[in-house]
Formats: structure tokens, sequence, C-alpha cells
């Protein structure tokens, strides 16, 4: 058995969602993973940003702009009149819960069971078709069976039971179709796992039914060399290790959520990347084999900020790390990058919720300097192995751009700078024209 996810291009207008359609009827037995309609979870957001702020217009506007979309898809996806009658009904329903929200207060919680409603619209909307269709299909709900635990992790063991129970009573299935993104937490309220989480999802789904492929089905052939939205002709790497795709996804490529790759690499289960616009192209195998390849890819991760902390009198004594990393821990901040001197040490943030607090608290061991803005650029390879020059070649590349922190031999698959937000494309572009000769800046 396989787990297929389509992304929300794959699933974007009625067009794609037959073609996604045509694509999962082959025969095979198969669990299909699909995010919402793309631009949906966007719009979603924005309407709750408007509900937050209790701007009751603006989210009517927006809901009701969607829910035109919606209706529209409908009357293309479909043929028949019972079935257009049933696709208006459910985004009536939909739409009717999303605006009910307008009246209540709103918090978090309330907003992820608006942003939950584009996977439940996109699911309902093929398992229609299929059924229009004449495809044997069955739509089962992800909040039966996805749940992360009080620290946000997936449960691993509830969601292998659940959805072993939920695909049981089914009996003989063909084609399962269910919702990325969408989990209940602890409190079994409605969540998700994260902006780009339906991977995660498959990732999860895969690991729990020992399949024997994950498919990501995306709007790109594969894990490019490079961010194609920054730099020009970049191309497909045809195999990745886990090691090398989770380092990539977590240093910002788009194109896997950060930790997708985790559960399929611990249940050792192959991810094969796909194209939904060019099937027939071999896209990304990712498994646990490494190439030996020296440099394969460069990613970058927006949105950093840099914490220095100095001091004189206590830095590197014994302990001095560990109080600094507790304020972090307290704070349920993860670090990505990490550098020591004797007189200071520097380390970096992807959230900065709490910025305010740790730097009171990291008051007390010294002088703490934050700079906002920074991006980390990271290169992805066996870069130990046989590093003789790479570090040098590396560096070299990115010898007119400033850096701020360098960060190398944590794996031996990452090397990863910090540098201003106003270099990364510069960076990104040196990178790429130096280590992969073909490419060019866009
Ligand atoms: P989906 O909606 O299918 O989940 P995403 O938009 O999340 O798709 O991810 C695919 C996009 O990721 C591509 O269209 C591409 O612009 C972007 N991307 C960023 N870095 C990379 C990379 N290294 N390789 C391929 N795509 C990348
Ligand atoms: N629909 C969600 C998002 O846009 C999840 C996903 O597409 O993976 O973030
Ligand atoms: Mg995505």
């Amino acid at each position: 058995m396989q787990v297929l996810k389509f992304g929300g291009t794959s699933v974007g207008t009625p067009e794609r969602i037959k073609e996604v359609a045509a694509l999962i009827n082959d025969g095979q037995p198969k669990v299909v993973v699909l995010s919402a309609m793309t631009g949906t979870t966007n719009a979603l957001v924005e309407i709750s940003e408007y509900l937050y702020k209790k701007n009751h217009d603006g989210a009517n506007e927006k809901i009701a702009l969607l829910e035109q979309k919606y209706y529209t898809v409908v009357d293309e996806l479909y043929k028949t009149a019972p079935f257009k009658q049933k696709g208006r009904e459910l985004i009536q329903t939909h739409f009717d819960y999303i605006r009910s929200f307008s009246r209540d207060v709103f918090t978090l919680f309330e907003e992820k069971e608006v942003l939950a409603q584009g996977e439940l619209m996109s699911t309902a909307l093929m398992q229609y078709h299929l059924e229009e269709m004449g495809v044997q299909s069955d739509l089962i709900s992800a909040l039966n069976f996805m749940r992360i635990d009080k620290e946000g992790e997936p449960d691993e063991f509830y969601i292998r039971e659940n959805l072993k129970r939920e695909l049981n009573q089914l009996g003989n299935f063909y084609l399962v179709i269910t919702q990325g993104f969408i989990c209940r937490n602890a409190q079994g309220m409605i969540d998700n796992l994260q902006r780009g989480g339906s991977d995660y999802s498959a990732s999860i789904m895969g690991a729990a039914l020992q399949v024997d492929e994950i498919q990501i089905w995306t709007d790109i052939d594969g894990v490019h060399t490079n961010d194609p939205r920054v730099v020009e002709n970049t191309h497909a790497i045809s195999e990745l290790s886990f090691d090398e795709a989770a380092e990539l996804a977590y240093f910002g490529a788009k194109i896997l959520h950060p930790t997708c790759v985790t559960p399929a690499k611990i249940a050792n289960i192959p991810v094969r990347i796909k194209n939904t616009l060019e099937p027939s192209a071999p896209g990304t195998l990712i498994t646990g084999t490494c190439t030996k390849q020296r440099i394969r890819a460069i990613a970058a991760k927006d949105g950093i900020t840099a914490i220095k902390i100095k001091s004189g009198r206590m830095l590197m004594a014994h302990g001095f790390l560990r109080k600094v990393f507790e304020i972090f821990e307290t704070y349920k901040t993860s670090i990505d990058m990490i550098t020591t001197s004797e007189v200071g040490m520097s380390v970096t943030i992807d959230n900065d919720k709490y910025l305010d607090e740790i730097v009171e608290d990291l008051k007390k061991y010294g002088t703490v300097e934050v700079e906002k803005n920074q991006v980390i650029i990271c290169v992805v390879g066996d870069l130990i192995a046989d590093n003789k020059g790479i570090a040098a070649s590396v560096f070299n590349a990115v010898q007119e751009v400033p850096l701020r922190m360098i960060s190398y031999g944590g794996s031996n698959h990452n090397i990863s700078m910090l540098v201003k937000a106003e270099y990364k494309k510069q960076a990104l572009v040196a990178l790429s024209n130096n280590l992969f000769n073909d490419q060019k800046s866009k």
C-alpha cells in the first residue's frame, strides 16, 4: 500500500482535482492525503485576523469572496445536477460554520477550527467527484485518528491504532481519501500540524501503516538544488538521503514541511517527491542511502533572530551553557545555530514570541544584543566524509557577503551561515554560481 499526498496547487482548480482523481484511480489501493485548495488556508488566516480584531464586515467580505470561489469550483467540477446540488450544500454548510464565528469570542482555538475547513472541503469535494465518476472510494476524517500530545508532537500510538481501526471498519478498501494538516490536540480540540503540515500528515500516516512508499505530489518535479523562486536554472535532485532532506526541509526548502522526513526516516520508508503537473518526471527519491556526493543543495530559512550574550566573567565556566539553554527551554523556544568564544556566545531562534522575556532572563549572565531580520543559508551534502576543500569552496563563493555566524561539523550534512536578510539573494546566487556552474541569478 502507498500513501500519496497532494498539495494545494495539485487540487487548486476543478481541472486539477479531476487530474488527481485520474492519477489515483490506477487499480492500486492507497490512502490519499489532500491539502486545502491553493490560497484557501491563506484566505482563512486572513479571515481569522479580521475576526480577532472583531472586524466582522472585513471578515464577512472575505468569507463571501472565498465562498463564491467554491461555488464556481462546484459548478465546474460536477457534471450532474444531484452532485452540483450536493456540492453546493457542502460549501454552504462549511461557510455557514465559518460565518458563525463572527458571533463568538475568537481565540487561537476558534482559528484552528476555521483553518481546518480548507482540508475538510477539498477532501469532501474530491470524494463527491470520485462518487460521481463511479470510482469506489471512502472518505475518512483525520480528526478521528490524527492527534498531537501535550508537547505538540504526533501521538504515534494513538494515530496508529485509530487509523488502523478506521481502515478496518471500511473492510475491503481501495481508495481512501483523508485530510492533511488537521488533527486534534491532547484535549481533543481541533488543531493542526502547522503551515505546510500536510506533508507531515502523510509521513506520519505512512509510518503508522508501514507502507511501501510515501509520495508527496506537488507543483515541481522534485527537490531542487536551490530555491527556484530566487535562483534560475536550478534542477531536481534524483536521490537524497533522509538526513540531507531533513536538513533542507528544516533550513527552509519550502517543498517539504520541516519535520516531515522524520517519521519516514524512523520507519525507513522511502519518500518520493512527484510533480502533479508532470507525472512522468522521475522526481526525487529520499531513502536511507547517502550518495556520498559532496554538495547537493542549498536552502535558506528566513525570519531568524540572532542573540549574542557577552560576559567576561562567567562565560564558558562549567554550567554556563546549561543555564543559558534552560532559559530557552522555559520559553519553549528552539535554538537553530550556536557559536561560542571565550567571551561571548551567539544563538539563533526562528520564533521570537518570547524574545523580550528571554532577553530579560539572559541579562543575568552578561550583556545581550539582539539582531532581527537574519537568514540562515544552509549548504547540504556529504560534507565531512571527503571534505578537503569543501569549506573553502563554500566560503570562497560567499566572499562578498558579510557572514554573521558560521556552523560546521554539527552534522555531516550541513554548513550553515547567518547573513542579514538583505544579503540572502546574493548569497544564494553566489553559492549556486560557484557550486553548481549552470545556475544564474533570476
Ligand atoms: P504544496 O502546496 O504542494 O505543498 P509548496 O508550495 O508547499 O507545495 O512547495 C512547493 C514549492 O516549494 C515549489 O513550487 C517551489 O517554489 C518551492 N521550493 C522552495 N525551495 C525548493 C527546492 N529546493 N526545491 C523545490 N521546490 C522548492
Ligand atoms: N493547507 C495547509 C497550508 O496551506 C497545509 C498544507 O498545505 O500542507 O499550510
Ligand atoms: Mg507544502
